[in-house]
């Protein structure tokens, strides 16, 4: 495996407004090299505090932040090499497309060739070679917000910081920009750090994310170490849906539910009688039926008998809402919408569920 180097490194960094309100909570974290970098979080978690402490627009309370090693905290906006790239694009309505992502570069007088050359390039790489020539007020939504990134992009800053960059666009051209931000960072080999709200934007474009809640890391780690082993259960509601059953530690291998001993696999440092969580995906319930394979049923140690409540199609998957004994809430369990061929999931109808032990993760907060 390739070294790891780390280009930004924030050393328990806080920000706070006045005597109580603690914005940025003592936070730590380590970006690397031609990361794609997820700040992710609810309203008011710190996200945009902490990306305006990188970019040089506030100052911090306490802590430090390294930039290749050195402390950048008494750095100006203007000294630091990161560029933030802000919602509204700011983009000149009076300067061409070319103009607009020139601008940066004339400003640092630059000699005239390698201005045209670096323009040039990123209008290839951003794929607006045709629209060069355009103002911003003949381009679409999805064409301004790449310009915005070209101009950003020109620069080749150390760390593009990026605050909720996709939020002015419709659902669609989201989907699509999400993919194209993500080519964009991987061949200008430039590390971005983004700040979403949207958990799905996160996932598919992040090689590593951030969770946030009231000014505090609750995790970070890849989409799928989030997503498959949350760490409490706001990570574990936060990012995708998830179906948490409420119970108490019984041995190494089982969690009492409502008086029902749920196998689970065996975690270190858990003690008996302790109140906890499992958590398990919508993916990871198996409809059992007389149809099921012996060897699939066999492998379930949990087995519960519910009764569907609700029938979501969400085209390739639907989502049943199976209401049981183990929740007040209904477990959602999600099936292939093929498999509606072979099988009846009626609104009513009984249903019996099972889940393997290894699929059940067990949270303590
Ligand atoms: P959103 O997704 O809504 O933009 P966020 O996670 O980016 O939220 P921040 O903007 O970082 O949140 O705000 C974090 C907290 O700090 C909030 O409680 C906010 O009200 C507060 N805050 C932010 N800026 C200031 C300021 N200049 N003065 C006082 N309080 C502030």
């Amino acid at each position: 495996m390739s070294e790891v180097k780390n280009v930004l490194v924030l050393d328990k960094v806080s920000k706070s407004y006045g005597e109580n309100l603690l914005a940025v909570d003592n936070v730590s974290l380590s970006i690397r090299e031609n990361e794609f970098f997820a700040l992710l979080g609810p309203s008011g978690c710190g996200k945009t505090t902490l990306l305006r402490m990188l970019a040089g627009f506030e100052t911090p309370s306490g802590g430090c932040i390294y930039l290749d090693g050195t402390d950048i905290s008494p750095l100006p906006a203007n000294k630091r090499p990161l560029n933030l790239m802000f919602q509204s694009y700011a983009l000149f309505p009076n300067m061409t497309v070319r103009k607009n992502i020139a601008y940066g570069l004339e400003m640092e007088k630059l000699p005239a060739a390698e201005i045209r050359q670096r323009v040039d390039e990123v209008l290839a790489t951003a794929q607006l070679g045709e629209l060069a020539e355009r103002k911003p007020d003949q381009l679409s939504g999805g064409q301004r917000q790449r310009v915005a990134l070209a101009r950003a992009l020109v620069k080749r800053p150390r760390v593009l910081l990026l605050d909720e960059p996709l939020g002015a666009l419709d659902k669609k051209l989201r989907e699509k920009m999400q993919l194209e931000l993500k080519r964009l960072q991987h061949e200008s080999g430039i590390t971005f750090i983004i700040v979403t709200h949207d958990q799905e934007e996160a996932l598919v474009m992040s090689d590593r994310m951030a969770v946030l809640d009231g000014g505090k890391v609750c995790q970070c780690g890849s989409p799928a170490e989030l997503y498959e082993n949350p760490n409490s259960r706001f990570v574990a509601n936060f990012i995708g849906v998830s179906n948490i059953l409420e119970g108490v530690r019984e041995s190494d291998n089982s969690v009492m539910v409502r008086n029902r001993a749920l196998t689970v696999e065996s975690a270190v440092g858990e003690i008996r009688g302790q109140a906890v969580a499992l958590v398990i995906r919508p993916e990871r319930l198996q409809v059992l039926s007389s149809a099921t394979p012996l060897a699939e049923e066999q492998a379930c140690a949990n087995r519960v008998d519910g009764q569907i409540v609700e029938v979501a199609y969400h085209g390739l998957d639907t989502n049943l809402h199976v209401q049981t004994a183990l929740s007040d809430k209904p477990l959602i369990v999600r099936v292939p919408s093929s498999q509606f061929e072979y099988a009846q999931f009626e609104q009513g109808a009984s249903i019996r569920l099972g889940w393997q032990a290894r699929h059940a993760r067990v949270l303590t907060r």
